[in-house]
């Protein structure tokens, strides 16, 4: 069993394995985002904790998406480039100090959320997330990971969910939101679909398990849920170690396989959508022959197919807070909005192109740390300017984490928003049905 540890010093030993860590993680793909930036400054404006930091009155070009890949741009060029070699033999190679790696630690778990936003605006399409990951992934390696997001990964593994929900605890909370929402749930049952809860919604939003549940068997699809796959989230995404990755899909891909499943549902949680539709095909590229859908594409599908109809009107004027990892990246952006318009009295958008919507500041893992919440408080300032143009409080969300992140940064900035899971409200129109 994989363990993640974490330290506060760092040894020559550590920056040596941090830089070859980074070193053996460039590939041609890697190269090429890593030429390619012509430092047109662009990407800037396009990130939140930039953005967030202007809005307080300072600017800080150190938070440009830009220069996060800065330090791994030094080492490409040394190992892969003309100059770069050059340079090193006459001794002016790449020198990294231990407040270098401490300065990395606040650029890529700090004031990155891997949201993606600044890889659509920019002209080149450099994908930044992907190199700040690799930053992560190097600070794994070496302990310098927050500890915050060490300790919840830790308990993914050991326990089997970050908040430490393990079987036992699953089933008694199963048990609890079946007792209180009076809601069928089946459990290990052989069945064509899968759904699988986070254990951020199972302890904070139960609601949105009881409505998902409830969607599930308006439907009439056979479904249940697994004691083996029972959490959909992967914070090895976040600290960005492959093994952690695997040893968590590999649970859900034995639970699902157990139970004959066809098709995995990923629930309102962002990098589980990521974790279990993008990567698992790709780390298990022979077993893993599952559809995976988004609870938000599974709804729009059932509506689609007739299966659910959404008659009731149950809120007033609404507008959406985009996941970025289900949204912007996951392609789920047009679902949402057209189920929004179903259920609400007036649907307005708070952006112009959907894919451009604002992170909320705490994802990547961003929320969990302690560290970052001046950071995330920051951002949420750009937030607050898209909900006040809406002209709304009620802020619809589909991902649990971002609903847990704005909840925290409105009441930290004294604010009155309403976040409002999109799966609750869906469950809620279908309830005049009869
Ligand atoms: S991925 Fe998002 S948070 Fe990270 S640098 Fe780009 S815009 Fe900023
Ligand atoms: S927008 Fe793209 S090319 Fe321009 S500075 Fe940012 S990463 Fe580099």
């Amino acid at each position: 069993m994989v363990k993640l540890f974490h330290k506060e010093k760092v040894s020559q030993e550590d920056i040596k394995k941090f830089y070859n860590f980074c070193k053996s993680s460039i590939n041609s793909e890697v190269a090429a985002y890593l030429e390619a930036c012509v430092r047109c400054g662009l990407c800037a404006e396009a990130c939140h904790f930039y953005m967030g930091e202007n809005i307080s009155g300072k600017i800080d070009p150190t938070l440009t998406p830009a220069y996060k890949a800065d330090l791994l741009r030094e080492i490409y060029k040394e190992n892969y480039t003309l100059w770069g070699r050059i340079k090193k033999l006459f001794g002016f190679g790449v020198k990294i100090k231990p407040e270098d790696l401490y300065e990395q630690v606040r650029l890529a778990y700090y004031t990155c959320t891997m949201c993606d936003r600044c890889t659509k605006i920019c002209p080149m399409g450099i994908d930044t997330p992907m190199l700040v990951g690799i930053v992560r992934g190097a600070l794994t390696q070496i302990g310098l990971t927050p500890e915050d997001l060490v300790e919840a990964t830790n308990r993914a593994i050991e326990q089997g969910s970050p908040l430490g929900v393990d079987t036992k605890t699953f089933l008694q909370r199963i048990d609890f939101i079946s007792d209180e929402w009076e809601v069928e749930m089946p459990v290990d049952q052989p069945a064509e679909y899968l759904y699988i809860p986070s254990s951020i919604e199972l302890m904070k939003y139960p609601e949105s398990v009881a409505a998902a549940a409830k969607i599930l068997n308006k439907s009439g699809v056979k479904w249940t849920l697994s004691t083996v796959a029972h959490e959909a989230t992967n914070f090895g995404m976040f600290v960005q170690d492959k093994k952690v990755i695997k040893e968590l899909l590999e649970r859900i891909l034995k639970g699902a396989k157990e139970l004959g499943i066809k098709t995995i549902i990923s629930p309102e949680c962002g990098h589980a959508y990521q974790a279990i539709r993008f990567v698992a095909p790709n780390v298990f590229p022979k077993e893993w022959d599952f559809e995976v859908l988004n609870v938000v594409e599974f709804i729009k599908k059932m509506l689609d197919e007739g299966r659910i109809k959404l008659n009731k009107k149950v809120v007033d004027v609404v507008t959406l807070h985009d996941s970025c990892q289900i949204g912007r990246r996951g392609g789920v952006l047009r679902e949402p909005r057209e189920i929004l318009t179903h259920i609400s009295q007036k649907f307005v958008d708070s952006v112009e192109f959907p894919e451009k919507n604002i992170c909320c500041g705490g994802g990547g893992g961003v929320v969990v740390v302690h560290e970052a919440d001046e950071h995330r408080r920051k951002a949420f300032l750009t937030k607050m300017e898209l909900f006040d143009k809406a002209g709304t409080k009620n802020v619809a969300c589909y991902c649990a984490n971002c609903m847990l992140a704005l909840e925290k940064s409105s009441k930290e900035l004294n604010r009155d928003y309403k976040f409002l899971s999109l799966v609750e409200l869906v469950a809620e129109a279908l309830e005049d049905e009869e």
